[in-house]
């Protein structure tokens, strides 16, 4: 937990979050501004700033349950057909908080960007 950091808090339980899903691990809630129809993220219940300071393999649990909660909520979300995962890295790559978190975002045709 650290102490300034907005998703360490709605881990916490400190600030409301629209919770999807929750295990030991990870932590799932809809995007309080969202870009597309559906927008979600995937954080882990360990304060890591950002994708390059995920420690493996210490973090391997972590990482897994990430990419299990993806799968899992793009079905209960139903889009599993068509969605689009991202990592903003570092003020560049467009990361405003600094807590490591995966956006799915789907529910709809999306724009290109890459
Ligand atoms: P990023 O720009 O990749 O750091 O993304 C941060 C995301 O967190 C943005 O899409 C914000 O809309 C979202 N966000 C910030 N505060 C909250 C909050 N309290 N609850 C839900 N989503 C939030």
């Amino acid at each position: 937990m650290e102490k300034n950091c907005i998703f360490c808090k709605i881990i916490a339980g400190e600030i409301p979050a629209s919770k999807i899903y929750e295990n030991e691990y990870v932590y799932v809630f809809n995007d309080i501004a969202p870009k597309a129809k559906k927008h979600i993220l995937v954080i882990p219940k360990k304060h890591i700033k950002d994708y390059s300071e995920i420690q493996l393999p210490e973090d391997d649990k972590y990482v897994i349950e990430m990419v299990r909660a993806i799968q899992e909520v793009v079905k209960t979300e139903k889009i599993e057909d068509g969605y689009r995962v991202v990592t903003n890295k570092g003020k560049d790559g467009g990361q405003e908080v600094f807590h490591l978190h995966y956006h799915i975002l789907g529910g709809e045709k999306l724009g290109g960007i890459c």
